[in-house]
């Protein structure tokens, strides 16, 4: 049975991975200066976060240290609430890639 790599059911690449979360670690996604996050004051204060050196990330919320943005259920139903203005390091991920099958493993979801 092949995988199904549709990210409206999945949500994993979204979550800060177990490893990061062992070691204490939260700027799982940066947002550059180019990104559309950046400019926008609402926007930043609503998502982002900046660590200690000035860095901004964007926030991670509850067991599961997902990004804020991501609304609805993991593995089941979900959505980008900033799909538009996300930051590039999010256009990176494409689904069934390699990183894209690390982060679904990450959460125990076929990949
Ligand atoms: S890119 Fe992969 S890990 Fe990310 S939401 Fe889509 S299917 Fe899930
Ligand atoms: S901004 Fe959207 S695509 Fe990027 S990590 Fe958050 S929910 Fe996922």
């Amino acid at each position: 049975m092949s995988t199904d790599f549709d990210c409206r059911s999945c949500g994993a690449c979204c979550c800060n991975p177990k490893a990061n979360q062992a070691a204490g670690y939260r700027d799982y996604v940066e947002v550059r200066k180019r990104d559309n996050l950046v400019h926008s004051p609402l926007l930043l204060g609503r998502y982002a976060v900046a660590n200690p050196q000035g860095a901004w990330h964007l926030q991670l919320v509850g067991d599961e240290q997902r990004c804020v943005a991501l609304k609805g259920r993991l593995r089941r139903n979900v959505r980008c609430e900033i799909y538009d203005n996300r930051p590039s390091s999010c256009r990176q991920v494409q689904a069934g890639t390699e990183a894209c099958r690390r982060a679904r493993a990450d959460l125990g979801m076929d990949s």
